[in-house]
């Protein structure tokens, strides 16, 4: 689908990255400063939990961690009324190479998701919330920790907040690094303290989740929407991206790139423009090869592929996807071969076992694929990575087979050619 100017029209108002590069924005002195909790102060006091609800469903938020599942919807799933205690968990783990969007919003701006978990917390009738925070992420967490603090020394947590009554306490849980535990059912198993193994779904955690009760699982940049959709309106949040999917995304640029960073921009707003307005295109003297548009589980587009809009259903016309908005630029200096045995490998190691066409198939895949990288390549071996990857795909418990299989099938067929001058006679 391409896109057209129109887009770009609210391309410099900003939800989350405002205020980012402001002193101490993380003290919540200064956040108080620039309206910070007057989003908690709303919802608590002037709206109820199903108005809240309304507003993001009528916001057309769609969830930032990769599924793109409509928050609002998501909660509503949750029963209103349970005899068991109600969960939030919020999925910090952003292992999804490419991904560095929620560490600058931990980093910089912890209290806007803080306020997030407040309001959604209150919408769905929750008074205990977890932030599932990966590892390798140390200060962040700290950094977090402390916000928490600050909100519960302020009364914006804990018993009776703003003294309505409405209590809720926020802990953070750190992982250990495994990949599979930004999967939303084996986030819950690491958190009860059990290997991160995914569940079998149905029953889903809206209804069975943490510890058996109903719980909403959400990513930290979906959460960090909240205060705003409360504080200026759905409609006004939706007309910042697209009909379907209001908002901005954080796209997470990276690759041989002018300026690799963070850019939040409209949702819809076009790859090429992310790539060579915002990201100042590539490097003196490199040529665009091809993009990766939603982190690395997300297939390929060649070079001729990136006028195409940034948001969910645009993607997946095309054959690809959103996902974490995490773009990772290649140039045509770096074989797909290299992209491909970094791919194999990491899935290769990261599956957790469970199913044999993700066990088996990953580990074949990345045996293929160090074979034709030692130059040892036979005839046929693109074929065989396109049916080891193809006997993956849709047949697994959790959705990381497909993460798994899409990226490989999409390089082997996109760049058969490339791949088969590698092989050792180079004919394929
Ligand atoms: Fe584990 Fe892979 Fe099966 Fe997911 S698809 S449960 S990661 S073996």
């Amino acid at each position: 689908m391409a896109c057209s100017k129109a887009w770009t029209r609210h391309v410099d108002e900003k939800i989350l990255t405002e205020h980012f590069g402001l002193a101490n924005l993380y003290e919540i002195e200064a956040y108080l400063e620039r309206g910070g909790y007057r989003a908690v102060t709303k919802a608590l006091q002037e709206m109820t939990p199903d108005g809240i609800m309304d507003e993001v469903k009528k916001a057309g938020l769609r969830g930032r961690g990769g599924a793109g599942f409509p928050a609002g919807m998501k909660w509503s799933f949750v029963p209103k009324t349970s005899d068991k205690p109600k969960y939030l968990c919020v999925n910090a783990d952003e292992g999804e190479p490419g991904t560095f969007k929620d560490r600058y919003i931990l980093t910089h701006n912890p209290h806007l998701l803080i306020e997030g978990i407040i309001i959604a917390s209150f919408s769905v009738g929750i008074h205990a919330a977890y932030v599932y925070i990966r590892g390798e992420y140390e200060a962040v967490a700290q950094r977090l920790e402390q916000a928490l603090a600050q909100a519960a020394q302020k009364g914006y947590l804990g018993k009776s907040i703003l003294e309505t009554g409405f209590d809720l306490d926020v802990f953070v849980h750190r992982g250990a690094g495994a990949y599979i535990c930004g999967e939303e059912t084996a986030l819950l198993e690491s958190l009860e303290g059990k290997r991160g193994h995914p569940r079998l779904k149905p029953p889903f955690p809206a209804t069975v989740g943490l510890f058996q009760c109903p719980t909403v699982i959400n990513n930290v940049e979906t959460l960090a929407n909240i205060p705003a959709i409360i504080q200026k309106g759905a409609p006004w949040f939706l007309d910042k991206g697209l009909a379907k999917d209001g908002g901005t995304r954080i796209f997470g640029v990276s690759g041989p790139v002018v300026r690799p960073g963070i850019y939040e921009l409209p949702v819809g707003t076009s790859l090429r423009e992310i790539i060579y307005t915002h990201a100042g295109g590539l490097k003196p003297g490199k040529k665009l090869k091809a993009v990766i548009p939603g982190g690395m589980s997300a297939p390929i587009l060649k070079a001729d592929e990136i006028d195409i809009k940034m948001d969910f259903d645009s993607l997946a016309g095309v054959g690809s996807m959103l996902g974490s908005a995490a773009v990772i630029v290649i140039d045509e200096a770096t074989p797909i071969l290299d992209v491909l045995k970094k791919v194999a490998k990491f899935y290769a190691h990261e599956s957790c076992g469970q199913c044999t066409p993700c066990r088996i198939g990953t580990s074949w895949i990345h045996k293929i694929i160090k074979r034709m990288s030692a130059g040892h390549g036979e005839k046929g071996d693109v074929d065989e990575l396109v049916r080891l990857a193809s006997n993956i795909k849709g047949k697994t418990l959790c959705p990381m087979g497909d993460a798994a299989s899409l990226p490989v099938l999409s390089l082997a067929q996109k760049f058969k050619n490339e791949l088969e001058s590698c092989l050792k006679d180079g004919s394929g």
